[in-house]
């Protein structure tokens, strides 16, 4: 509805022949995102042509230029910020090699096909120049002849001439042309849609002061968590003797992030209580032993057989005091004497008597397992605080070869206008450059049929794997998002190295539950019927949308990310939001949630998904249940229903790509009045949406207003 637009945001919104004025946007390509507001022109930065000579191409963007010259929105020197990595580290090993850099070779292509995504490389392998577009990943030797994208792949195709085969890359020197031949069939059958342009405004926002990912500090991250993370097994099995619950070291870091001031972004390092209550909790509640859901009576008896077992020894090996001590092995007398009856009892007699016995002891047990928990979660936290201080002294080693004075120094003040309302764009890093990557370390690829590989120098244990169809997707992401910035793409391959290893620390080895995303056909239905263009939880590997927030501003700004929901203020938009399962992250979204819906300028919409668990309710579901902005909910049934799963990146087979949910999804409307009238929940919409989720049943009528 045009009159819900706000009449500011066209005024507000310089035209193209202001591009000095505007702040320094990574997304500039993104020539329809106005659509939605009737009256505006393209709130966007215009594609901006002029190249600060520093940023255009191969090795020499590391000299000293880009840190006291930064770019300007325009590209000329002296002006206010540098786009997001803008003297960021050599990577010529990776992505295609330019000719003499992509700057000089592009200029040799007409303005028509400059403008339709072409660009000139070398291949050093055939020893001939090449074609390549970006906006179609479309590879030619001959010079394209018409400007029009989307023209079939031809058998001239250099990257299809490249053999295919299984470590490929192993074969290949570092300045053979890497370039896979993606953009096939995988990239069409897709999982997100980036014709969905943003409906989200803000206010500009400065530049953040973030280090600009390198490999080196990456890497170190990566063994440093990969570390903690033993660290932390060690200290669940040498103290309590249990293996840490599963899950447990993620939910840790993301209720960490929620009060870390740290300057890491991986390890927590300044956190308002070293004590983390929620993984104290998370602990606690496996001890003696954990419990799961039996599936026989004979699970069940063996269960209760093994807790009344553990709960004993324990008691009696902790200080604990003569009464607990009394009540708890009380308790486990008569369990066994349950357990003795001459009748087997029946399953849900164990269950309730495993429930009765958890009920009694557990306050004892905790009183007695307190302190050592509490030291294990004190320890893991002083171990991160000390390595973020290594990893912090890496990279100011690194800053230090190009700065030799403080690296910060030099960075101009901010220039925009904090009370500006735009279009939302990507975080943008105002920092100085680091010191390029060593030359004999660049990134190398390779790839077989269904995978990429992305490593970093010659060890195979920092080789990232990824499904070829996101590989394409990282593309088209870092093409719509730093074209201006990185013409030749030759820094994508480190960026992208960055990211995936910065999420493989962040995941470890197999968690996947903070990372299940929604189905495709519900996603298509929730941009469709409520005009949902942003999702407020995501990862560059897991969105749909090109426009999204993630945890990790630093090494996914290239790929459009928003930075962190909590730091992210839209003041109109409609939203999907499926947290992580946080209870910490999920409390604190609500509360962001309404703020925002109290402070919003427009109609603004949060499509909120979240685990239907009401034994007892979880606190989020309760605040988003009770909320004054709660115009509707619904459920989707348990096991009638899958997500995508979080591994959704680097699955080796399709089969696995969806899993059932055992738990029932509660999908909430949280909107104030202008976002209800523009995207009313209707019965009939709602219908539509369980049908994309695979089932209709089960309607829950919305709270009262
Ligand atoms: N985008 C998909 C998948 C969501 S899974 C969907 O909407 O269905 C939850 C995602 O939230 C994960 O990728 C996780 O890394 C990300 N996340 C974690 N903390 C975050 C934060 N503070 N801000 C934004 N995203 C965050």
């Amino acid at each position: 509805m045009a009159t819900d637009a706000p009449p500011s945001t066209a005024t507000e919104t310089p035209a193209s022949g202001q591009a000095e004025q505007q702040p320094p946007l990574l997304s500039a390509v993104d020539p329809s995102a106005s659509s939605s507001i009737t009256t505006s022109p393209p709130p966007l930065a215009p594609i901006r042509t002029e190249r600060h000579p520093s940023s255009s191409s191969t090795a020499s963007s590391f000299d000293s230029t880009c840190v006291t010259s930064p770019l300007t929105p325009g590209g000329a020197p002296g002006a206010p910020f540098r786009s997001p990595g803008a003297a960021g580290f050599g990577a010529t090993g990776g992505g295609a090699a330019g000719v003499g850099g992509s700057g000089a070779t592009s200029h040799d292509l007409s303005e028509e096909l400059l403008a339709a995504g072409w660009r000139k490389f070398w291949s050093k392998r055939e020893n001939r120049p090449y074609y390549f577009n970006k906006l179609t990943n479309q590879s030619l030797w001959e010079p394209p002849t018409a400007a029009l994208p989307g023209v079939k792949r031809t058998l001239s195709d250099p990257a299809a001439a490249v053999p295919n085969h299984h470590h490929h890359h192993h074969q290949q020197g570092p300045s053979a042309p890497k370039r896979p031949s993606f953009g096939g069939p995988q990239a069409l059958d897709a999982a997100w849609n980036f014709s969905v342009h943003s409906n989200c405004v803000t206010l500009e926002r400065p530049p953040r002061r973030l280090f600009q990912p390198h490999p080196e500090t990456e890497l170190l991250r990566a063994q440093l968590i990969a570390k903690l993370r033993q660290h932390y097994s060690e200290l669940c099995v040498s103290r309590e003797n249990i293996q840490p619950p599963p899950d447990s070291f993620n939910r840790w870091l993301i209720e960490r992030y929620l009060s870390d001031k740290g300057s890491d972004p991986l390890f927590p390092s300044d956190c308002d209580n070293e004590l983390s209550y929620a993984l104290f909790r998370e602990i606690i509640n496996d001890l003696p032993v954990r419990l799961c859901r039996p599936k026989l009576s004979a699970d069940a008896k063996k269960q209760l057989y093994r807790y009344a077992e553990a709960s004993k020894a324990m008691i009696e090996s902790r200080v604990a005091n003569p009464e607990s001590r009394k009540i708890v092995k009380w308790n486990v007398e008569q369990t066994y004497q349950f357990l003795r009856q001459a009748k087997m009892p029946t399953y849900e007699d164990c269950l309730e008597r495993l429930a009765h016995l958890k009920r009694t002891c557990q306050p004892h047990i905790e009183e007695a397992a307190k302190e050592s928990v509490e030291k294990i979660c004190t320890k893991l936290y002083h171990l991160s605080v000390e390595y973020a201080k290594k990893v912090r002294e890496l990279q100011e080693t690194l800053f230090k070869v190009t700065n030799p004075t403080d690296p910060w120094a030099d960075l101009p003040p901010w220039s925009g206008d904090p009370k500006r309302r735009v279009r939302c764009y990507p975080v943008q890093i105002c920092s100085p450059a680091p010191r390029p990557a060593a030359q004999q370390q660049l990134v190398e690829t390779g790839c077989t049929d269904r995978m990429q590989f992305v490593r970093y120098g010659r060890d195979n244990s920092s080789q990232q794997g990824i499904c070829r169809s996101v590989f394409a997707k990282l593309q088209q992401l870092y093409t719509l998002h730093c074209t201006e910035e990185d013409p030749s793409m030759e820094k994508f391959f480190p960026r992208l190295w960055c990211m995936l290893t910065r999420y493989q620390a962040f995941l470890g080895q197999q968690s996947q539950n903070t990372q299940a995303a929604l189905p495709i056909p519900v996603f298509e239905a929730i941009s469709r019927l409520f005009g949902v263009t942003f999702e407020l939880f995501a990862s560059p590997l897991n969105c749909y949308f090109k426009q999204y927030c993630s945890a990790f501003p630093d090494t996914d700004c290239y790929f459009g990310s928003r930075g962190p929901v909590l730091d992210f203020y839209p003041l109109e938009g409609s939203f999907e939001a499926n947290p992580p399962f946080s209870e910490e992250l999920m409390v604190a979204m609500v509360n962001h949630m309404e703020n925002l819906l109290k402070e919003a300028t427009g109609p603004l919409s949060f499509m909120v998904f979240l685990p239907d668990w009401r034994d007892p309710p979880t606190e989020a579901l309760v605040r988003l249940e009770a909320s004054p902005y709660n115009r509707r909910q619904t459920c989707v049934l348990p096991f009638e229903h899958s997500y995508r799963n979080g591994m959704q990146h680097c699955l080796e087979r399709d089969e696995d790509l969806y899993v059932k949910s055992a738990h029932g999804t509660l999908i909430v409307f949280l909107q104030n009045d202008a976002g209800f009238m523009k995207w009313t929940p209707t019965s009939e919409k709602i219908k539509d949406l369980l049908i994309a989720f695979g089932q209709q049943s089960s309607h829950r009528r919305p709270q009262p207003q």
